[in-house]
């Protein structure tokens, strides 16, 4: 079996490292459009401890701690200059993008994976020649591909606009807090994810975005939205990487996710809200269904449709869970008089409608890992 990765982020080196060690004798490589250095974003939260939970991708390298992974298990909301603390529920690993991606691409590269940086773009044509399986993880760049029709992305943009910042500040819970100026509401999202940074994602209207002027000088946002945090962030400075400035978040759909020798996973297959931090844990847990169902069918097309007949209704379940919490911060300027109790039920009150998406996660990793 010859297959083609089309993309080096978590979705596509988690299928790669996993399928190569399942099925040892099969050729896989992977292709990057990136250099090798290059790796937008700063940190991420996963769920749990690694080695102990099987949807962080910390758990599939030999020394995670290398990592310098950042333990999480408190929540706290900030609501008119009032602090709300409260359990996470589950113990949550906050970890640098660049540093994890870089350990995943090693760990393929040791098992004989070839990854190649800066690939040129392939036609269907030339990729269907060339190949039994082409596994196309390439986030949320569709466009970036040509892909058959059938696989053909539905996109939708948040009404939000939101900026991933990095900052020197040092938070030790989950932190999500809400800051109005004379201009509108802003909210921050930030948590630690090394010994030296942390996340801080802002969003807010596009409405209150006009307001500020926002989107002209990168320096005067950075400087406008750490005075607008000022409690949070004291004398810290917010840092933004080049080309990552203001966008609204990009919802990308698939009703099928494989067509042919194509099969979607990750972001590639459906990307969601930052606000409900799934985005990883759904790649590796995809990448993982992909690769039982490859193992365990004794075609491609048998393991292709029994892919789409399980990955599908996953990702729809997840595509609701994050569209209801982008909704729920789309309006959050509704919820703005609301008390810092009433305020925090309806945050934790915004996905009850939807059955759980974890019991979902665990019942497909229970399947995935079965193998
Ligand atoms: C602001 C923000 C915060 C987030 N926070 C979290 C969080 O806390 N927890 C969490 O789990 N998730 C979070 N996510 C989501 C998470 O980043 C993604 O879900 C995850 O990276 C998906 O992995 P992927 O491998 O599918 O895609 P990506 O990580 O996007 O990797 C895709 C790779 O493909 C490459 N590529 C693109 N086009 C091509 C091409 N044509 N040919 C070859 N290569 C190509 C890219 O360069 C990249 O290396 C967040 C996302 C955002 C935007």
């Amino acid at each position: 079996m010859n297959i083609l990765v089309i993309g080096a982020g978590p979705a596509g080196l988690i299928f790669a490292s996993q399928m190569k060690q399942a099925q040892p004798a099969w050729n896989i490589s992977i292709a990057e459009k990136n250099t090798q250095e290059e790796v937008l974003g700063w940190g991420v939260v996963l769920p749990g401890r690694p080695p102990r939970h099987p949807a962080n991708p910390l758990s599939y390298l030999a020394q995670p701690e290398l990592l310098h992974p950042q333990f999480l298990e408190e929540f706290k909301l900030v609501h008119h200059d009032q602090p709300n603390l409260m359990s996470t529920g589950v113990t949550l690993c906050g970890v640098e993008r660049q540093v994890l991606v870089q350990a995943l691409r090693a760990k393929c590269v040791a098992a004989g994976i070839t990854i190649s940086y800066e690939t040129p773009l392939a036609s269907v044509a030339q990729l269907e020649a060339g190949y039994d399986l082409v596994v196309v993880s390439n986030g949320i760049n569709h466009t970036s591909l040509e892909l058959p029709p059938a696989l053909a992305a539905q996109v939708d943009f948040g009404r939000n606009k939101y900026i991933w910042y990095g900052t020197t500040q040092l938070f030790d819970q989950m932190n999500l807090v809400f800051r109005e100026n004379k201009h509108g509401l802003f909210i921050g999202h930030a948590y630690k994810y090394s010994d030296t940074m942390s996340t801080f994602i802002v969003e807010c209207s596009e409405e209150t975005y006009a307001k500020a002027e926002l989107g002209f000088d990168a320096e005067r946002d950075a400087a406008y939205i750490a005075k607008a945090f000022a409690p949070e962030l004291g004398q810290h400075t917010l840092v933004s990487q080049p080309g990552q400035g203001w966008r609204n978040f990009m919802t990308l759909s698939h009703d099928l996710a494989s067509d042919g020798k194509f099969v979607l996973i990750g972001d590639a297959l459906q990307s969601g809200h930052f606000s409900i931090g799934h985005g990883t844990t759904m790649a590796v847990v995809v990448a993982q269904l992909l690769v039982k169902t490859l193992s365990a069918e004794a075609d491609t097309a048998a393991a292709l449709a029994s892919f789409n007949a399980r990955a599908v209704p996953l990702v729809q379940l997840f595509k609701e869970h994050a569209n209801a919490s982008r909704l729920w911060f789309e309006t959050a300027g509704e919820r703005a008089a609301l008390s810092n109790a009433d305020l925090t039920a309806s945050f934790d009150a915004r996905r009850n409608h939807l059955p759980p998406l974890q019991d979902a996660l665990m019942a497909s990793l229970g399947y995935a890992l079965g193998r």
